[in-house]
């Protein structure tokens, strides 16, 4: 049996932290795990952000609501799900991700949650665990499923690595170079051959 895990965010939508630091204009929020590869010193570093310049949940929530998937997300995601069982893994939090998995039909989600006070301000998260889409993938091998991994970020080379096969799958260039061992990818339609291919692979080993 083989599982589909997906990263979220550059893979299928936009970078949620970008689009909210083109729209409130503060650069320093642009920051994502493409530079910072330490999630937690990452959020923290947000989160004081937020805080210097007043920032709620719900000023976050609205930039949100008007993001999109990627083009042609939907539509790949519907031709993966009918092919192989599927499970985004993520590092963004159940409340800035509803709006855009309703897009997608959604599809299963693991990611983590936010701390937010009476007044909107987020004070803290939870992580659901240490590196969860790597320990994700090895549940799920415990359950004999063979993993088959997309991502474009640091935070998914672990996952990529734990993976039966892992993909790059819209990664920057340093990504890339820094991990050649995955075959990297930039198109939808060459994600579904990779997807393929390593699936035909593991069928002959
Ligand atoms: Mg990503």
């Amino acid at each position: 049996m083989e599982l589909a895990c997906l990263d979220l965010e550059g893979v299928l939508i936009p970078e949620i932290w970008i689009a909210f630091a083109e729209e409130t204009g503060i650069e320093e929020l642009k920051a994502t795990t493409r530079d910072i590869p330490d999630y937690d010193v990452l959020m923290k570093q947000r989160l004081r952000i937020l805080d210097q310049h007043g920032l709620t949940l719900p000023q976050i929530q609205d930039t949100i609501s008007r993001l999109t998937p990627l083009a042609g997300a939907a539509e790949f995601l519907d031709w993966l799900r009918e092919r192989f069982q599927v499970v985004i893994l993520s590092d963004t939090f159940y409340e800035f991700a509803a709006p855009l998995m309703k897009q997608l039909g959604h599809p299963t989600l693991l990611c983590h949650k936010l701390e937010v006070d009476g007044a909107g301000r987020i004070v803290d998260y939870t992580l659901r665990q240490r590196d969860p889409k790597r320990q994700s993938v090895r549940a799920f091998q415990l359950l004999n499923y063979r993993v088959i991994a997309a991502g474009d970020s640091y935070n998914d080379t672990t996952m990529l690595t734990q993976a039966e096969a892992g993909i790059l799958f819209k990664s920057p260039q340093n990504v890339i170079d820094e991990f050649p061992q995955f075959p990297a990818v930039h198109e939808y339609a060459d994600l579904k051959k990779a997807f393929l291919k390593a699936s035909e692979r593991q069928l002959t080993l």
